[in-house]
């Protein structure tokens, strides 16, 4: 909305969309179009700075690998909880403005110490790659999953209300639960998951992602209470509040 950039006879160039607040290259403000060169300093209004930069495929590639590297979760390629605390920061902040729901998914590998105990740890490596898959394909592109830590992985889905939040948590567990676990063992392995939910909107005003985050904590901890492989919201009267 503030800028656009487009490329003309070979260059790029930067045009400033009749912005309030102006926009400036190295420090000087730009009148209308100006034409943009490698490590330029690039200011939208008073407090956005950005580097425009020029880059082949190659130092593309090893920035991306970078990039990804900080942000990903070595054995199952989802995203950290470095990166999910970022992102949930940012969803929480939209939702707020938009009015829209917002749900946090939280779920925990039942019993997975026995898998490592009896199987033995690559065992349990190889069932975290399998599930964090099933994890990655049963979300929306827009959801955000990320292994949240050792046998927990997170969901944070834009837009979706309690019920659906639920409905996306059973798809989850029921997916998981059928999944057959080929470690390289005799047997094929199962396991199921206990899920927490919670959703923040204009009846449940949580006042942070992390707030959130803990309701959907406190819900899953209901969830192992009352028996494992099933999906608790946060909503339910009988999970302890943590709003
Ligand atoms: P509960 O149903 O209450 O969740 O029981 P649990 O056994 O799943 O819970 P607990 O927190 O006691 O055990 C989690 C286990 O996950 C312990 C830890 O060794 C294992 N774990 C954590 N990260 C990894 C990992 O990267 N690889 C493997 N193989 N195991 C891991
Ligand atoms: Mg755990
Ligand atoms: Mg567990």
């Amino acid at each position: 909305e503030h800028v656009r950039i487009f490329r003309r006879g070979g260059g790029y160039w930067i045009e400033d969309l009749q912005s309030t607040n102006g926009t400036f290259i190295n420090g000087v403000p730009i009148p209308y179009a100006a034409p943009l060169n490698n490590a330029d300093r690039v200011q939208l209004g008073r407090t956005l700075i950005l580097r425009f930069q020029l880059q082949d495929k190659m130092e593309h590639a090893a920035a991306r690998r970078l990039y990804d590297n900080a942000v990903r979760d070595p054995l199952t390629r989802l995203y950290n909880r470095r990166f999910l605390d970022e992102r949930l920061t940012e969803e929480f902040a939209y939702s707020a403005r938009h009015q829209s729901a917002l749900s946090v998914v939280l779920m925990d590998i039942d019993h997975f110490k026995s898998v490592n105990d009896t199987y033995g740890h690559a065992a349990g490596d190889e069932v975290l790659r399998q599930v964090a898959m099933v994890v990655q394909e049963t979300v929306r592109l827009e959801d955000v999953a990320t292994r949240y830590g050792g046998e927990e992985f997170c969901v944070v889905a834009r837009g979706i209300e309690a019920q659906g939040a639920m409905a996306l948590s059973e798809r989850l567990r029921s997916r998981i639960s059928g999944l057959l676990i080929d470690t390289g063992s005799d047997q094929l392995l199962r396991v199921t998951s206990s899920f927490g939910v919670a959703t923040f909107d204009h009846l449940h005003p949580y006042v942070t992602g992390a707030t959130l985050v803990q309701a959907a904590d406190a819900a899953l901890y209901h969830a192992k209470a009352t028996g494992r492989d099933r999906s608790c919201h946060a909503n339910d009267p009988d999970v302890m509040p943590s709003r």
